[in-house]
């Protein structure tokens, strides 16, 4: 079933029942030729790549609890490719042109919305820093436009430009960035996937490994054991845990990372605001609500919910940003468990088992890795190179010291 105009107007004259379910409900079979571990943004991208790209046919995805359960389903949506290193940014430039198509690739409205990220810098040494960091997008091949505080008044006055102690100078754009609905692409994937006879297996839990003679054989579940040529990881914020089942330690801490959505109001920001002098970003969903966030929680935890004193961060960042925040009232909040790497760079590597692959490390900037992560661990696993944006996240970049710190500030997980 293919979704056009045309299909929803038919479908409106005929009280809508020829739509049909997004995707099956299979049960496993006793063998694959891939398995991806987890029904996450990432697992789900790469089957659907697999199928579509490298023509993979006999691939399952194995998910414990629901599509769209786990960060996929619970992030603030930004979209964007504004990184300074050159380990980062033509990852991310390839994700960018991937979403730029997704809809189209997927027939599916994930609402990909190009509306802009600002980020506000409030010094002269910030401005030349993101002056630099625009140059390298530039370079390579993104979008960047350095904007004085005349331009951004007008774009978003309701912004604190006055505040003595973070005055606000002006801000880096990438006019290309700006938001998807988060679960509207876990669902596109899944679809164009099952459309291509990849199994999505729901409520299927893995619980161990086979591994005979140092090779992967297939992987023990709730729903009994599943043989697998190759068996690829992409479980997020659980990436400890399922690996260690495999006998490995990653060089991943899991924090927590909440989020927070006001009551609807009239549109008001135009695209993606970040705070320069503090951790808070802010987004406006098409329904009206601010959806906003700042740090993750600063210890280490599975549980996905979050704290207190980190509410009390976030929206003493939105105020001290923009007080007339202050007057709109929290509608929720969540948490979602973040895979946070040493220096904040994801991995897509093989590992020391023959046949077993991991993705992770996406710390809270996945989201928007989404296309190149499936598409870059879908090469993976088909061809057993690294894609050539994919290159630098091996694992062996720890051992080497060639680590990929965008921020720059050292092996601290929580600071990422
Ligand atoms: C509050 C918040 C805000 C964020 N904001 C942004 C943002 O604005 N932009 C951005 O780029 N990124 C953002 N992120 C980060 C982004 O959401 C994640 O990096 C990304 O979604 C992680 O990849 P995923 O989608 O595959 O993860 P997930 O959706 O978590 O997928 C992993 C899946 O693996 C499953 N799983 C775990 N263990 C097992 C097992 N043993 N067997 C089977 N399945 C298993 C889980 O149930 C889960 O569904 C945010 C995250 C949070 C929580």
């Amino acid at each position: 079933m293919r979704f056009s105009g045309f299909r929803v107007i038919k479908e409106a004259l005929t009280g809508h029942r020829g739509w049909g379910m997004l995707w099956r409900n299979p049960e496993p079979k006793p063998h694959y030729d891939i398995v991806i571990v987890g029904g996450g943004g990432h697992g789900l991208a790469t089957a659907f790549y697999l199928a579509k790209t490298f023509k993979q046919a006999r691939v399952a995805v194995l998910e414990k609890g629901w599509l769209g359960s786990g960060n996929i389903g619970r992030n603030t949506t930004i979209i964007r490719s504004n990184y300074l290193l050159p380990g980062n940014e033509p990852f991310y430039e390839f994700s960018m042109k991937l979403w730029e198509n997704l809809e189209q690739e997927t027939n599916f409205n994930s609402m990909v919305s190009q509306r802009g990220i600002i980020n506000l810098f409030h010094t002269d040494g910030q401005r030349d820093a993101y002056r630099r960091r625009g140059n390298a997008m530039l370079l390579a091949g993104a979008d960047a436009r350095l904007l004085g505080q005349d331009e951004l008044r007008e774009i978003a006055p309701f912004l604190n430009f006055d505040n003595a102690r973070f005055p606000i100078k002006g801000g880096l754009m990438q006019p290309r960035a700006g938001t998807a609905r988060h679960d509207g692409v876990a669902w596109g994937y899944a679809r164009g996937a099952d459309m291509r006879g990849v199994d999505i297996i729901q409520n299927c839990e893995v619980t161990g490994f086979r591994i005979e003679g140092g090779k992967v054989q297939g992987v023990e579940t709730s729903r009994g054991y599943i043989g697998a040529g190759k068996v690829g990881v992409a479980v997020a914020g659980n990436s400890s845990r399922v690996m260690a089942m495999a006998g490995m330690r990653l060089p991943i801490e899991s924090h927590v990372l909440q989020a927070f959505v006001s009551e609807g109001l009239k549109p008001t920001i135009p695209g993606v605001i970040t705070f320069g002098a503090g951790h808070f970003y802010v987004s406006q969903s098409d329904k009206g609500g601010l959806v906003f966030g700042g740090d993750i929680d600063g210890y280490n935890s599975y549980a996905q919910r979050g704290n207190l004193p980190v509410v009390e961060d976030v929206v003493e960042g939105g105020m001290a940003l923009m007080p007339m925040i202050g007057r709109a009232r929290l509608l929720r909040s969540w948490g979602g468990i973040m895979d946070m790497s040493m220096d904040g760079s994801p991995i897509i590597d093989r590992t020391g088992i023959d046949g077993l692959y991991f993705n992770g490390g996406w710390c809270y900037g996945g989201f928007k890795a989404t296309p190149a992560s499936g598409y870059a661990f879908a090469h993976l696993l088909a061809t057993d190179r690294p894609h050539e944006t994919a290159t630098a996240y091996r694992f062996d970049r720890f051992a080497r010291g060639h680590v990929i710190d965008e921020k720059g500030v050292g092996a601290q997980p929580n600071l990422h």
